[in-house]
């Protein structure tokens, strides 16, 4: 690997060069007779970790923008391609560059852009939706049946460089950080479940508090929530549960969950949102939850879930529901009013601020529970 420095030299003469020639239709790599390297992590083999390497300019389609990451957030999704869990193995097709949520500054545009100008913020939707199966005639484009995932199926953001399509890029507030645009996703995800039914003067139970948790805890308080209950099995993630409002914490490991939740909820919980994908949580939620009331679900239990569907479900009349991602893009617009607004604080779940080199102590971080949010910059 070369020198830090002659890595910035070497983008820096790229972006020199795209500045000088005005793109055209074919893009940087077209038009240049040199070619050009930036600093990536990348997903290489079908096996644990990931390696951070030069890899070759992306090539700016005529609907893209080139934008420079600023900074970039780890997600779940990328622990479980870094770990190469069986989940990840029947998904990602390495080699990639991973990474999926991002706030970059639109640096150049491709010819057919109308809505981005160079200087923009911008932070993008990870579901690459094609615009024309059925569900995206519907408007549900968060569940396009020909979906691809960035950091998955294409090349990711934990590069010094991304290209965006103008379709999937979010332009942010100017008096967002990079920071905190970059950790919208799971905020947007949050937005998606806490807000598909009541929540004001209703008791809620927050199973799970990862990043997603963490921001369902903040929205419920802020859009007031009688009672929030947030369950885990890391110490560290419910103190910052607590840190965000929740009224009462449950350790999942030391306590009895059902029992403690009924106690002071005998007709059960009007809420609970299933965020961590366990399959006892999963269970568990179906429990607590009071007759007619809303279960959420958006934690993805990696195997088959054993549930009591006659007692837990069907004659609690249960109103369940499954969410996937954000609505695109009306999630993106309210999660980004709360934010303006400041009813949801996200430097409060950004507990890391690394360099892109660290990305092992990240990683590891992730995967043991003692972070919260972790930020990348290059
Ligand atoms: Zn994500
Ligand atoms: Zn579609």
């Amino acid at each position: 690997m070369i020198s830090t420095f002659v890595i910035e030299k070497r983008c820096l003469v790229w972006i020199e060069q795209i500045e000088d020639k005005s793109l055209k239709s074919g893009g940087i790599g077209e038009s240049s007779l040199e070619t050009y390297f930036l600093l990536a992590l990348v997903k290489e083999k079908r096996a644990r970790g990931a390696i951070l390497k030069e890899v070759k300019e992306p090539e700016l389609a005529s609907n893209h923008v080139l934008a420079k990451v600023r900074a970039t957030s780890i997600c779940g999704t990328d622990v479980h391609i870094y770990e190469w869990n069986n989940w990840a193995a029947s998904l990602a097709k390495p080699p990639k560059i991973m990474g999926h949520e991002f706030a970059a500054e639109v640096v150049d545009v491709g010819d057919n852009v109308a809505h981005l100008k160079k200087g923009d913020l911008i932070s993008g939707e990870t579901h690459i939706y094609c615009g024309y199966c059925h569900q995206c005639r519907l408007a549900n484009f968060h569940l396009c049946q020909n979906v691809k995932l960035r950091g998955v199926d294409m090349d990711g953001c934990f590069a010094e460089y991304v290209l965006v399509s103008e379709n999937t890029a979010w332009k942010n507030d100017p008096s967002i950080s990079p920071f905190v645009a970059s950790a919208q996703e799971p905020l947007g995800n949050a937005v998606h479940c806490v807000f598909a039914g009541d929540v004001t003067g209703n008791s809620v139970v927050i199973f799970g508090c990862g990043p997603i948790g963490l921001c369902a805890i903040e929205l419920c308080k802020s859009a007031g929530a009688s009672e929030v209950f947030a369950v885990d099995v890391s110490e560290y993630r419910l103190d910052l549960a607590l840190k965000m409002g929740a009224d009462q914490v449950i350790d999942g490991r030391t306590t009895d969950v059902v029992s403690t939740i009924s106690s002071s909820l005998p007709d059960g919980a009007d809420v609970v949102l299933e965020m961590s994908g366990a399959p006892i949580a999963l269970d568990q939620a179906l429990k607590v939850a009071r007759r007619a009331g809303r279960v959420t679900l958006l934690g993805l239990p990696s195997d088959r879930v054993t549930i009591d569907v006659s007692n837990d479900l069907i004659l609690k009349g249960l109103n369940v529901q499954g969410i996937f991602g954000r609505k695109i893009f009306s999630t993106w617009d309210l999660a980004s009013r709360l934010l303006k607004g400041r009813q949801v604080d996200l430097n409060k779940i950004i507990t890391h601020k690394l360099k892109m080199e660290e990305f092992e102590r990240a990683f590891d971080l992730m995967a043991e529970g003692r972070c919260g949010k972790i930020v990348l910059t290059f």
